[in-house]
């Protein structure tokens, strides 16, 4: 049996920039909380946490008094640095610069605009740290649609100036456009921003003629990886034997009997240990079996 790792999946940088972070501040101190996972997978954040990178939710947050936090690749609202501000925690700030990036447009962009006559829209998963961090940016008042039935939320007489959350899919971002545009009123201004990161829609041609290479293919991601969904959802089409898995517990063996050729790839959340771990379990299973 062939088993290929592709090339092309494991962390981009705005990850890799962040692991490096907490990990260069781990040399310095013994314990640092991170505000959320720092990657939305459980491996990675289990092998940081032996390291001593300690996940904490909000409300944890909002309890914190003069102690360090690292700022994952996601981004924080402005609320989050008033906190840190107002309660002597010191920031490790490791908000991916695309993400940066788009935080200062949208802002930006609201602050330019009425909003008597103009609404900022996001085209992202609701609640999603990410969203969360640019709708902070419009104090709140950004609308966010996931999807097509969301459209109902946007006021159609006012002017619209939409952004996209930066590891959403090209084409849904497409049909969106196109779908706003049909309801836009007359005398109304539709702006729209592909603010999509290229290190996931760059990711999605070769990441499709590595799956459709191969027989079997294994998908490694957290279940709550953004680029993850995307990712898989565009490998599927052209491969439908095709398993999600977030840990090597996740498979089920025998579904490699009889299969010639097997695939495994990932998220920009997936490290390349955890794809060539499995790879070993893959090989070690095989050798069982033979
Ligand atoms: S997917 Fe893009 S925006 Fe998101 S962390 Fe990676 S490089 Fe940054």
């Amino acid at each position: 049996m062939i088993i290929e790792i592709d090339d092309n999946s494991g962390f981009c940088f705005g990850v890799v920039t962040a692991i490096k972070k907490a990990e260069e501040e781990l040399t310095r101190t013994p314990r640092l909380y991170c505000l959320g996972d720092i990657v939305h997978n459980s491996m990675e954040v289990e092998r940081l946490s032996s390291k001593g990178l300690i996940s904490i939710d909000r409300d944890t947050y909002l309890n914190l008094r003069d102690q360090k936090v690292l700022f994952r690749a996601h981004g924080e609202p402005p609320s989050t640095y008033q906190y840190a501000k107002e309660n002597n925690l010191e920031i490790i700030d490791a908000t991916c610069p695309v993400v940066l990036n788009l935080q200062k447009k949208i802002k930006q962009a609201y602050e330019e605009s009425d909003p008597a006559d103009t609404q900022i829209v996001i085209y992202g998963k609701n609640g999603h740290a990410e969203v969360n961090g640019l709708v902070g940016q419009t104090e709140g008042t950004a609308v966010v649609v996931e999807g097509l039935s969301d459209l109902d939320k946007i006021d159609f007489s006012k002017h619209i100036r939409m952004f996209s959350q930066t590891t959403k899919s090209i084409e849904g971002f497409n049909h969106i456009v196109e779908a706003i545009g049909e309801r836009v009123k007359p005398g109304c201004k539709f702006e729209y921003n592909d603010t999509i990161c290229r290190q996931v829609a760059n990711r999605i041609p070769k990441i499709v003629n590595f799956v459709a290479k191969h027989e079997l293919v294994l998908f490694v991601s957290g279940k709550k990886s953004s680029n993850g969904k995307v990712l898989f959802d565009e490998c599927r089409k052209v491969n439908p034997n095709i398993y999600m898995v977030s840990d090597l517990e996740d498979v089920d063996y025998t579904i490699f009997l009889g299969v010639k050729s097997v695939g495994i790839c990932g998220a920009t959340s997936t490290p390349k240990w955890l794809m060539e771990a499995l790879k070993r379990r893959i090989e070690q299973y095989e050798n069982y079996y033979n």
